[in-house]
Parts: structure tokens; sequence; C-alpha cells
């Protein structure tokens, strides 16, 4: 329908980073910057909602998406 993300799904990653406080899952470390990481994939249907979304920090992040950050993050 439309590109981009729908205004409930930048809210829910302020929601959930506001929660975390920013913490960063991995590494604990608090980033202003801080990611809404999905652990449902938003593409794969997950809702875009605090229970399904982590904070991680932007450097974790991306190490995780690039599949070299060894965390299991569904049992976290
Ligand atoms: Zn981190
Ligand atoms: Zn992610």
């Amino acid at each position: 329908m439309s590109k981009g993300r729908p205004s409930s799904h930048i809210k829910a990653q302020k929601e959930v980073k506001e929660r975390e406080g920013y913490m960063c899952l991995r590494c604990g470390g608090v980033f202003k910057d801080s990611h809404g990481h999905h652990l449902l994939y938003y593409s794969e249907g997950g809702p875009a909602n605090y229970q399904t979304m982590a904070t991680m920090c932007p450097g974790c992040h991306r190490k995780y998406h690039s599949k070299k950050a060894n965390i299991d993050i569904i049992r976290f």
C-alpha cells in the first residue's frame, strides 16, 4: 500500500526503547540512537508492538543481522 513504516510502528519502536531504558539487550550499553529489533520479523507478519521487539545498540544490531553476533535472542 504505502512504502515506509506506519506510524504505529514508529510508536512501538519508541515505546520499546523507553521501556528498556534504551539499553542494548546484548551489551547492556545505553544509546540514545539504539534500534528496535524485531524478535518476530515484521516482514513475516509479526506485529509491531513492544512485546515482539527488543532494544539493541546500532553496533550489536548490525552484527546480529550480519550473523556475527552469537546470541540467542529468543530465550533472553
Ligand atoms: Zn550493544
Ligand atoms: Zn533487528
